[in-house]
């Protein structure tokens, strides 16, 4: 029996081995991840991710707290100045039970909120399946034109002025272009509405200064994921005004998390310290790489959405391939070449289990330091994929990509140099 679970265990660490090539030698397209620095990774796996520290800095319920006390400080510090905040709470454990803690903390039972439907881009957590179905609420969904890709400004005012939502949820899965904080805040104030803006896509866009400025705008709350265009550890953070400041926090602890996640809460401070450092300069390049692949697609004779608009500013773009089999077969045949991306509802789907679109996003490739040149070449490697008739033209482009990805291993807008930050004494006991 003992040498059998020994080699279980070798096959799981061998299993991760395998995870770690699979990744190292494949183009990552899917728009929610991202890849930290070696900094971050390596303390991820650090003595944090043993220990607790319910409560605030300075204030634990647990001893042994003082140096977890100076890195949560840090992060929150670095977070406010960042994104210009008056509060910042860095504890939810994932962009999900963020989004519980703000729909908690600002709703009743009963009260009415509006929100994207998972097809025109709104995320799960958005729907009656998640959060509004478990608070019981009345779920209203934005009026949506399908043609820009975005909320439909004029219906959306009437419908709040109709509705009387006492919530506003902004953002979604599928986030093409920003959306109508502004013109929704004039009529939140007219019947007493909150906003919260779940910026889980856009986050690492906003902390460079692209895309729109929520708070700004006059968004109540930014709910976000920390490890998707904001390029950090799995997490979440929420972001509001002073004035809200305490239902946020109980709404979070004791609410949703009991112990955050410590190391996580590290590996976030190093992120928000390389995002203040070179989050513009990575935002910006996000923006163009999307473009350009966009437009390299477009040319290749591919449906991509919105061209009228320059396909995008964000870090996505959106392609209907129903003339190719649609989402899922079209997934499918680019992973047998390494480029890896999603299956993905369009707005326009009459069938939820069959979805017409891909959805690409470039944040990745441009934290490995992909520029222009490559997306005109991932956009020949997409086209020869999705044409090809033979499984030797498909095994032809994986050795391409392998060959694309050799010069592609670092990360970039970090502070990882040749040898720094190795912090060996982290690995041993
Ligand atoms: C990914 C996503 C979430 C959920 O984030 P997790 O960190 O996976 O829990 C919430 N909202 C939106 C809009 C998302 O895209």
């Amino acid at each position: 029996m003992r040498t059998a679970m020994r080699a279980e265990v070798e096959s799981i660490v061998e299993a991760v081995r395998k995870h770690h090539e699979l990744h190292r030698n494949a183009l990552p397209l899917i728009a929610s991840e991202n890849i930290t620095s070696n900094t971050v990774r390596t303390l991820l796996a650090s003595d944090l991710s043993h220990r607790y520290a319910e409560g605030d800095v300075g204030s634990r319920f647990y001893q042994g707290c003082e140096y977890i006390d100076r890195i949560e400080a840090k992060a929150i510090g670095y977070a406010k100045e960042l994104f210009d905040a008056e509060h910042v709470n860095v504890k939810p454990v994932s962009g999900v039970t963020a989004n519980i803690a703000a729909l908690f903390a600002l709703t009743s039972p009963r009260d009415r909120m509006m929100a994207l439907t998972i097809p025109d881009g709104g995320h799960i957590s958005h729907s009656k399946y998640s959060i509004p179905g478990m608070r019981d609420l009345l779920l209203e969904t934005f009026p949506f034109d399908i043609k820009e890709m975005n909320i439909d400004t004029a219906k959306m005012v009437d419908a709040l002025k109709q509705k009387k939502p006492s919530l506003i949820l902004f953002g979604g899965s599928l986030f093409l272009f920003p959306h109508p904080v502004s013109e929704a805040r004039e009529i939140a104030d007219e019947i007493g509405a909150k906003i919260v803006y779940d910026a889980s896509h856009v986050l690492g866009l906003i902390a460079g200064k692209q895309f729109q400025d929520p708070l700004r705008e006059g968004a109540d709350v930014i709910a976000g994921s920390t490890h998707k265009t904001f390029p950090g550890p799995q997490g979440a953070i929420l972001i509001c005004k002073d004035e809200i400041k305490e239902k946020i926090d109980q709404a979070v602890f004791p609410g949703t998390v009991s112990n955050h996640h410590l190391h996580h809460v590290a590996g976030l401070a190093v992120t928000l310290a390389e995002m203040l450092q070179f989050g513009d300069a990575y935002a910006v390049q996000m923006v163009r790489n999307a473009k350009i692949l966009a437009e390299c697609l477009y040319e290749l004779g591919f449906d991509v959405l919105c061209e009228h608009k320059g396909f995008t500013e964000s870090h996505q773009i959106a392609v209907n391939v129903i003339e190719y089999g649609g989402g899922a077969a079209v997934a499918e045949k680019l992973e047998c070449a390494g480029i890896i991306l999603n299956k993905n509802l369009l707005p326009s789907d009459k069938d939820p289990a069959n979805p017409t679109g891909i959805r690409l996003g470039v944040q990745e490739l441009t934290r490995i330091r992909m520029k222009e040149s490559e997306m005109k070449e991932i956009a020949s490697l997409i086209e020869r994929v999705v044409t090809a008739e033979a499984d030797a033209d498909v095994i032809k482009v994986k050795e391409e990509v392998l060959e694309l990805r050799k010069g592609f291993q670092d990360v970039d807008y970090c502070f990882d140099g040749k040898d720094a930050y190795n912090f060996p004494e982290l690995r041993i006991r």
